[in-house]
């Protein structure tokens, strides 16, 4: 239901996690039942993880108890579930390709069944009910093919069926967060050697005011310094840049 990302060019450092939790803090008054957040860059061979059904709270509780290290980039999620029930397992992200790659999703991916037969087929198993994982492992398996995680993100985002805006981190790539939008909001936040997104301004708005929406149909990935669109075929897009008239601080 909520969407957050940053990517950074400093050190590995907690403000990655922490511009994940300010955001969906911000996005709370969208309503969801779970929240989690995975993160990369951290040197660690495998994104580091965590979510919980119900409030924030109960995040930043499993937080404190088993503290996440620091990262370059990462993506947090609140969910409102609508495939499998609000729970730890269902909640976002999922992660796949051994846990070397996380992903997150708004919206409905209506034909999900026929996905998961063929990944399951395929010998992919499944740790949630939601509709949603097939997409990670899609992704998963396209990144393996290709080495390249946009051009991965479009295969995926020709596939799907239904409505998404869908973020994903992997460590091969520790500086990079790749978006797609079909149907569903994403927004860039631009920054000075960081880059944010955004299921609305909301998710970053105290961070920056400068501001890049999508088009629908767009992928998009962001680097500390660079932002690149395309469509979902891989031809340049361009994004419509605007400055935020708002007060973070209200
Ligand atoms: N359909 C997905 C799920 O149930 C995503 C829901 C959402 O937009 O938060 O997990």
């Amino acid at each position: 239901c909520g969407i957050v990302a940053h990517v950074t060019s400093a050190a590995p450092s907690s403000r990655t996690l922490d511009v994940l939790l300010e955001g969906l803090g911000r996005l709370e008054y969208r309503g969801y039942d779970s929240a989690g957040v995975a993160l990369a860059g951290t040197g660690a061979d495998r994104v580091a993880s965590a979510k919980r059904a119900g409030k924030l709270v109960n995040l930043r509780e499993a937080l404190a108890e088993q503290p996440l290290p620091s990262a370059t980039a990462g993506i947090g999620h609140t969910r409102w579930a609508t495939h499998g029930a609000p729970t730890d397992l269902n909640a976002h992200p999922h992660l796949a390709d051994d846990g070397r790659l996380a992903l997150i999703h708004n919206g409905i991916v209506e034909n999900f069944a026929v996905l998961r037969a063929e990944l399951e087929a395929d010998g992919v198993t499944f740790l949630s009910e939601t509709d949603t994982e097939v997409a990670a492992h899609l992704l998963a398996r396209e990144h393996a093919k290709v080495g390249d995680l946009a051009e991965a993100m479009r295969s995926v985002a020709r596939r799907l069926e239904g409505t998404f805006t869908l973020l994903a981190v992997h460590v091969d790539h520790p500086d990079l967060v790749v978006g797609a939008r079909h149907d569903s909001p994403l927004v860039v936040g631009l920054g000075e050697g960081e880059n944010f997104l955004g299921s609305d301004v909301a998710a970053f708005i105290s961070q920056t005011n400068e501001a890049l929406e999508l088009g629908q149909d767009q992928v998009v990935s962001i680097t500390p310094t660079t932002v690149t669109v395309t469509d979902f075929h891989g031809n340049p897009a361009e994004g419509r840049r605007y400055s935020v008239d708002w007060d973070a601080s209200a």
